[in-house]
């Protein structure tokens, strides 16, 4: 008898006899493997080979519908924008799609239900590889929107870039009057290790606290013992697989969640109103400096932008044949700042000639923070200031995202 992806199926094996429902393949796996999902709600794999009889079975019921007001219970909002985080299980057909709708959320993390009172609406559905600055610049308009109606906002969101994307929010608001929280996940929840069940749950909790910045919350260690919150403007996704790959970079993570939430030291309270300035020039770029790299190929980037990052090595340096380009683009109004490839520790334009040289040519050093938060805020920025005043805020710390300047630089 044939049985097709969706079927409740009982699955006859040299091991044992499973019944379930039959999953599609994993959509973020090659292993070639059969997946059932047990009526515990748990997920097992089985190799082909092992099989000796793979039926059909008798349907069970279908989950009743999940009720979703709860007076005493806050209102939390989820923005979808898609990821792994955003694919579940529908329990009827067992095919594993991206989340739609407040109730499709509660099938998948119900206990996020005993925690708040779900709205949620997808404003996207893709991987955040595909994410850009106008897709930033209306997430930021959903989030104004639902503060009206909700005292927290969680956003489920692809991890690839969910750092640039938490980064740009942080800029983004300069008041912020409710906790917006980014959420993803490494392991789709159609796979039994997926952390996407323990960081959405983690996520809604954090959504409930006083805090009034912008965080992404995620597993702290590769076992589902808790989830740390970092914050929007100092968080790096550090590795392509392992459930911990988030860290917050060059200062420690906010708190951590398990039962409860629990801050470790000072973060920055709601604010009594939210104020938005969603506007960001796209016109900059992040230039990665490699040795050999050419006057050539960094002239043909800078030409059309109004201003660049430079992730240059060390403390912060490029060959010093590129210092007299740098020189003439800077005179010629473009906004150029120095970050490190290091990532760890601070850029510092005092120590080598090349340095101080690229400090006399108008480069501005930015202390230690990451290449792509100065990214963001350079464009953030660009879009709501002029030139002088963009110069003078691009190395001060605005939201945490670098030391206090120090006098040497
Ligand atoms: N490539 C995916 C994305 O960033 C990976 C994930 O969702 O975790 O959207």
């Amino acid at each position: 008898m044939e049985v097709n992806e969706g079927d409740y199926v009982e699955v006859i094996t040299e091991k044992g006899n499973f019944k379930g429902v039959l999953l599609p393949k994993p959509k973020f796996s090659d292993e070639d493997i059969v997946i059932i999902k047990l009526d515990n709600g748990y997920n097992i794999g089985v190799i082909p080979k092992e099989i000796k009889l793979i039926k059909k079975a008798e349907k069970r019921e279908k989950k009743k519908k999940l009720k979703i007001e709860k007076k005493n219970l806050p209102t939390v909002s989820i923005i979808g924008t898609g990821g792994t985080i955003a694919s579940y299980i529908d329990y009827s057909t067992g095919a594993v799609h991206p989340a739609m709708s407040a109730e499709d959320f509660m099938y998948a993390v119900p206990e996020i239900n005993d925690e708040a009172n779900i709205r949620a609406n997808l404003v996207f559905n893709i991987l955040s590889e595909d994410m850009k600055p106008e897709y930033w610049i209306k997430i930021a308009r959903e989030i104004k929107k639902e503060s009206e109606k909700s005292e927290g906002i969680v956003i489920p969101h692809g991890t690839d870039t969910m750092s640039y994307t938490a980064a740009a929010l942080t800029f983004m608001f300069p008041k912020l009057s409710l906790p917006v929280v980014l959420v993803g996940s490494q392991r789709s929840s159609d796979r039994p290790s997926s952390d996407a069940y323990m960081n959405l749950l983690s996520a809604v909790k954090v959504a409930k606290t006083d805090l009034g910045e912008v965080v992404v919350v995620m597993h702290a260690t590769s076992s589902d013992d808790y989830c740390h919150i970092h914050r929007g403007t100092r968080v790096r996704k550090m590795h392509t697989s392992r459930r911990d790959a988030f860290k917050s970079v060059n200062s420690k993570p906010l708190g951590e969640v398990r039962d409860e939430v629990k801050f470790y030291g000072k973060y920055k309270k709601r604010d009594e109103e939210i104020e938005l300035m969603d506007k960001m020039d796209e016109k900059v770029a992040l230039i990665y400096y490699y040795p050999g790299m050419s006057e050539e190929h960094m002239e043909y980037v800078l030409e059309n932008v109004d201003g660049a990052i430079i992730m240059g090595t060390g403390l912060g340096h490029v060959a010093s044949n590129l210092v007299p380009l740098l020189r003439r683009e800077i005179r010629d109004g473009k906004v150029i700042g120095m970050t490190s490839q290091c990532l760890h520790g601070r850029v510092n334009l005092n120590v080598y000639s090349t340095g101080r040289n690229l400090k006399s040519a108008g480069v501005i050093p930015l202390g230690d923070m990451l290449p792509e938060v100065a990214y963001v805020k350079l464009m953030w920025l660009l879009g709501n200031y002029d030139r002088e005043k963009v110069k003078e805020l691009l190395p001060v710390n605005l939201r945490g995202e670098i030391e206090k300047r120090r006098f040497l630089e």
